[in-house]
């Protein structure tokens, strides 16, 4: 036995994410805007382009982590009027910032739901995907949120998975590094006058698993056909695996 250190290293692990997201939750749209150069919204519309709601049959999407809602209103938008999305995220400062962001133009489309990724306040085969979008490398036992995946996605539905990834272009890599570690944290200070969440998420995307061993850990939780691919030289990766 571990005499519970792990767990209380785990539930650190987790206080110290919802202090970050809490602090930056009025500036994050701005900062990823700031940090990623835009980039960020092209991955966000490539990640969507997978989701491919129907246009005519119902289509539930929940999308985990989903912070201030970029892939719920781009999936709103790409789908018809009988696609419902589903936002979770731990954090109520983030969902505030999506429920302001949201106002009426989704209707009961839209629903916001406060809550963690490796237990979900929600019903088994429910949904006909699931999205998490820069979200699972902040869950501190990431095969929950997965097993969690599988258990509210229905037979035939899928799970994507957008995250930073390991660039793997010679001489990017080189850039990317340095960018992340010396820029990001300043912008970080200069703007949201805080460098040390900063530091945190450039640590969080180095210590988060290899394409391959991500999808492993997505075929041990169940899912089949799982595949990656690489956006911008392996700054991100798009996972995805089916239940089957
Ligand atoms: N999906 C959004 C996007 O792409 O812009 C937000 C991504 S943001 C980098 C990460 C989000 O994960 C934060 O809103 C944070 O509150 C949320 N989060 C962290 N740990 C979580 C957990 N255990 N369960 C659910 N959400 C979590």
């Amino acid at each position: 036995t571990d005499f519970g250190f792990e767990r209380v290293r785990l539930a650190e692990k987790q206080d110290r994410v919802n202090e970050v997201f809490r602090s930056v939750a009025k500036r994050y749209d701005l900062m990823n805007d700031l940090m990623s150069g835009g980039l960020h919204r092209a991955w966000k519309s490539a990640f969507v382009s997978s989701v491919r709601p129907s246009r005519t049959r119902p289509f539930r999407l929940l999308d985990v982590a989903g912070g201030t809602g970029d892939i719920a209103f781009r999936t709103l938008e790409a789908g018809g009027p009988d696609t419902k999305v589903t936002v979770l995220d731990i954090n109520e400062a983030m969902l505030g910032v999506g429920r302001e962001r949201a106002g009426h133009r989704y209707g009961s489309r839209i629903d916001f739901v406060a809550g963690n990724a490796e237990s979900l306040p929600l019903p088994s085969d429910t949904f006909d995907a699931y999205t998490i979008a820069f979200g699972i490398r902040n869950v501190p036992r990431i095969e929950n949120a997965l097993a969690e995946a599988h258990r509210v996605l229905k037979v035939g539905g899928r799970f994507l998975c957008l995250e930073f990834s390991h660039v793997d272009v010679p001489g990017l890599d080189k850039i990317y590094e340095a960018y992340s570690f010396k820029v990001i944290p300043r912008i970080g200070a200069m703007v949201a006058g805080d460098k040390e969440s900063y530091q945190y998420l450039v640590e969080s995307i180095r210590r988060f698993p290899t394409p391959g061993s991500f999808s492993r850990m997505i075929e041990q939780a169940g899912f089949g056909h799982v595949t990656h691919r690489p956006l911008s030289g392996g700054i991100c990766a798009i996972h995805s695996g089916w239940k089957l």
